[in-house]
């Protein structure tokens, strides 16, 4: 049986880029995420997509909750389709403001979704690896998280924390062959910048455009499949962060 690998925010975007190409490698994919239709539309899209299910709630009050909420979600993934072996979260959002006008809700919820909702999977898939003696997980943190930018600073200590979550929990499970790496794109086309201008964005970029979302879930495969690579940052981002 070909491997399973667990997308979460694999309903649209990079997740679902991620999601295509490891259907089209071979890979037994699952995606989650909190619109159930979305997701089921993804999955049907998928190269012998047979496997769902759908997590609500990275984001649903009450950490005990949540976090019984995500086991369960990965129990239930584990008893119906097998051992997990990779996870690549890849669910986020922004709710770009100063600093000083954030509303508090908001800067809960992209702390809780990026961040801590990231910690909660992981732990949740990690019981399935380490008793499988291998695995990898890929997260998906943000240019923005190692440079910073004005107007996106909860978002980029959200994945700024990534980046140390990412490098404390590979020297956690290395000796049982379980790799964590970060990859951090720049500007990808996607919802998620479907606000900035094309003109504008491109000027930044030493590659002189946006990135694809294809373009990013080559790397995520490459992380996945790296036997010798963990608490690595890989930036995909045409540059952006030499000129930031
Ligand atoms: P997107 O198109 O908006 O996709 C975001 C995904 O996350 C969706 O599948 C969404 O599904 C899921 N999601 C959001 N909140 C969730 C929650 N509470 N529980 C479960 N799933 C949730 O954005 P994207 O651009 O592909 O972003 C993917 C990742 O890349 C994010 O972590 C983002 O921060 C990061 N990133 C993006 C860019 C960029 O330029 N696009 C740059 C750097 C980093 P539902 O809405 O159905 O829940």
């Amino acid at each position: 049986m070909s491997r399973l690998c667990v997308v979460c925010g694999g309903s649209k975007g990079i997740g679902r880029a991620v999601s295509r190409l490891l259907a089209e490698k071979g890979f037994r994919v699952t995606v989650l995420s909190r619109n159930q239709d979305a997701a089921r539309a993804t999955v049907t899209s998928l190269k012998g997509g047979r496997y769902r299910a759908y997590l609500k709630g990275l984001c649903s009050p009450g950490i005990a909750q949540r976090l019984q909420e995500v086991q369960k979600t990965f129990e239930n993934i584990q008893n119906t389709c097998g051992n997990i072996s990779y996870l690549v979260n890849a669910a986020g959002i922004n709710k770009d403001s100063l600093l000083l006008r954030a509303r508090p809700e908001d800067m809960v919820s992209v702390l809780h979704t990026n961040l801590l909702g990231s910690m909660l999977t992981s732990r949740a898939a990690l019981r399935s690896m380490l008793r499988a003696r291998g695995g990898a997980i890929v997260n998906i943190g943000s240019v923005v998280g190692l440079k910073g930018n004005s107007g996106q600073c909860v978002y980029s200590a959200s994945k700024a924390g990534l980046e140390g979550f990412t490098r404390s929990l590979a020297k956690e499970v290395a000796s049982r062959n379980v790799r964590v790496n970060l990859l951090a794109p720049g500007f990808i086309r996607t919802d998620m910048t479907a606000g900035l201008s094309e003109e504008e964005g491109a000027r930044s970029i030493p590659l002189g455009r946006l990135g694809e979302p294809e373009e990013v879930a080559q790397a995520v495969l490459f992380l996945l499949l790296s036997p010798y690579v963990t608490g690595q940052v890989l930036a995909v981002d045409g540059g952006l962060q030499l000129a930031m």
